[in-house]
């Protein structure tokens, strides 16, 4: 199989774009399905999301609305060290039905934290979409509700995943070569 280059790293292909459309036909059926007359509010968490998102939005036929956000890390003075903000919400979500949309789900720690601080905002319900979801290293209880595709725990680029800011840009997503 083909190998390409990222930067001082060699990658070959995963999953092909025509798998990757299939997976996420098949979430936006099922949110279609799922959420019609709620109008729901679609965030869009940057920088990974924007392909899935943009795809993904295409294939939604519900009436809905779209805004993006990105978490912002800083060094906080608490001990716990690294703490992540949630920044560029300004649409209003009280009482609405909110889908995040994400580029992959891993741990959760990042899902938790959106979760958490979108919740201050009240919305009548939280729902989570990820392009990619690897259960063997996610360990939280939050349920993932549509995830179009199941990846092994290996590093992964393309469709908007990046290495060292490159390769967001491949249509395929690769996986490293050890
Ligand atoms: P979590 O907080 O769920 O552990 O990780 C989520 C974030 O970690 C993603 O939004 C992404 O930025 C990064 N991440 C996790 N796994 C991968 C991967 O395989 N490839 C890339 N490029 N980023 C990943």
């Amino acid at each position: 199989m083909k190998e390409i280059q990222i930067r001082d790293k060699k990658f070959r292909v995963l999953i092909s774009s025509d798998k990757i459309q299939e997976g996420i036909s098949r979430v936006a059926e099922k949110i279609n399905m799922e959420l019609k007359g709620q109008q729901p509010i679609f965030i869009c968490v940057l920088n990974g999301a924007f392909i899935f998102a943009a795809d993904l939005l295409k294939k939604i036929t519900i009436e809905c609305e779209i805004s993006f956000v990105k978490l912002a890390s800083y060094y906080g003075t608490t001990s716990s060290g690294q703490v992540k903000t949630l920044i560029g919400l300004d649409e209003n979500v009280k009482n609405r039905t909110v889908v995040i949309l994400e580029d992959i789900v891993d741990t959760g720690l990042t899902v938790e934290t959106i979760v958490k601080q979108l919740g201050i905002f009240e919305p009548a319900k939280i729902k989570i979409a990820t392009l990619l979801f690897k259960p063997e290293a996610y360990h939280k209880n939050i349920k993932v509700d549509y995830a179009a595709l199941e990846v092994p725990n290996d590093f992964l680029v393309g469709f908007g995943l990046d290495y060292d800011g490159f390769g967001r840009n491949l249509e395929d997503i690769y996986v490293l070569v050890p």
